[in-house]
């Protein structure tokens, strides 16, 4: 299967009738490919054709079409007025002719889309592949069913106070503990979930069950502490649902102010500037604080510092997880000077070695967290923890 990237825009920039003629011309260049038995539009600029193969190393074939694409584009440009135009091709390898036609297509189609992704303009679908579509495909369509079921879990990792070394407050982290047994991390299912939107429903979900993981112990008698909580970027879109929403779990749950805390990646703050600091000023007119989270992982925010509302920085964990070397000590020593003196609260994350330990409290940093203390953990071995 092949396609021509973008090609709205072309139908956009030089009208549609150009854009058929030039639709046209593919077709027909992709016909005269050598061993072609079948060539044809699939839908809109996505070509679907078959080529005879047998007894030719796919290496080679690969060439082939990579060379091809390179002269049929050269073509184009030469007959139109374009001055740029790339083409992606997923090539399945159909073996077994008995293979039913959705499937060759659809791994086809994948290999194509894979293709566009990674700017490769040849992909051919693989083994791997197939279960990076298939986990896709099984997040996707079992995600609304797993949150109905409750499927999903909070799990709590203790920061550790550089003062006192105890608890001193948790971030909750969500896990989805699949009805087969498995446990999933949040890395393999929140970019899909992202992507979908569908990551939306899930924050709401974890912030319930967080408030009413406070409210529970408040219930019973028992000690609170603050947990920090994360903010995906889809909310920035939406941020009058998102306030709403959080207006409503606070008037619920009564939960004081001073035990939440929400955490915002520094990528989103940069992307959403605006919107961001809209939504820190609804949290401080309800005195709740704000952590930038994997601060130091997006591009430099040193500059907006002076502007930054947030009231916790969180270093992001690559700080430490190739050790700390000499320079690493400097860069980390000056930046809590600075956090310092614009009265920021210093939080280090993937804390892993006594050494980083040591090193940290002695620069004063304010929270801990990290495997050297704890892993994250499910709601009952916290509890035990902290009674
Ligand atoms: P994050 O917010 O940066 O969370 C910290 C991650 O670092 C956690 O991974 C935690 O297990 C890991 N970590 C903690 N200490 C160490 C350490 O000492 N060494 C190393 N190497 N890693 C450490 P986890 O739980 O797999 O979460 C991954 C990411 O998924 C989180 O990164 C966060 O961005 C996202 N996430 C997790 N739960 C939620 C959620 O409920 N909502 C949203 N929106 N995102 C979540
Ligand atoms: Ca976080
Ligand atoms: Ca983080």
């Amino acid at each position: 299967m092949t396609d021509v990237d973008n090609f709205h825009l072309i139908n956009d920039y030089w009208g549609y009738e150009m854009g058929t003629n030039i639709l046209n011309f593919i077709l027909k260049k992709l016909e005269l490919f050598p061993q072609t038995l079948f060539v044809n539009r699939y839908h809109s600029d996505i070509f679907v054709g078959i080529i005879d193969i047998t007894g030719q190393d796919p290496a080679v074939v690969r060439e082939k079409i990579s060379a091809y694409h390179k002269q049929a584009i050269r073509e184009v440009l030469e007959s139109y007025p374009l001055n740029y135009m790339t083409l992606n091709t997923g090539v399945y390898y159909l073996n077994d002719t008995d293979t039913p036609t959705e499937e060759v297509i659809s791994h086809a189609n994948i290999a194509r889309r894979r293709a566009k992704e990674t700017s490769t303009c040849v992909f051919e679908y693989n083994a791997e592949l197939s279960s990076t579509e298939q986990k896709r495909a099984e997040t996707i369509h079992s995600f609304q069913n797993a949150l109905a079921k409750k499927e999903f879990q909070i799990y709590f990792q203790p920061k550790i106070s550089g003062k006192t070394q105890e608890i001193a407050s948790a971030e909750v982290l969500v896990r989805w503990l699949r009805e087969d047994g498995t446990l999933w991390f949040p890395d393999s299912f929140l970019p899909i979930l992202e992507e979908t939107g569908e990551i939306e429903s899930l924050d709401y979900y974890v912030y319930n069950a967080a408030f009413q993981w406070l409210a529970d112990r408040r219930e019973n008698g028992l000690p609170l502490l603050p947990l920090s909580l994360n903010v995906s970027p889809i909310h920035f879109r939406k941020i009058d649902t998102f306030t709403q929403r959080i207006t409503q779990l606070l008037d619920h749950y009564q939960i004081p102010s001073k035990y939440l805390v929400f955490e915002i990646t520094e990528t989103t703050y940069i992307h959403n500037i605006d919107a961001v600091n809209q939504m820190i000023r609804f949290f401080h007119d309800r005195n709740i604080r704000i952590s930038m989270d994997d601060f130091g992982s997006g591009y430099s925010s040193l500059n907006s510092l002076k502007d930054i509302l947030f009231d916790e920085v969180k270093i992001d964990k690559h700080f430490l997880s190739a050790g700390l070397s000499e320079k690493g000590k400097i860069v980390l020593e000056e930046m809590f000077h600075l956090l310092k003196r614009t009265d920021k609260w210093i939080v280090c994350e993937g804390v892993e070695t006594k050494e980083m330990v040591d090193f940290l409290i002695a620069e004063g940093c304010d929270e801990l967290q990290g495997f050297y203390y704890y892993k994250p953990m499910e709601q009952k071995k916290f509890e035990e923890l902290i009674a």
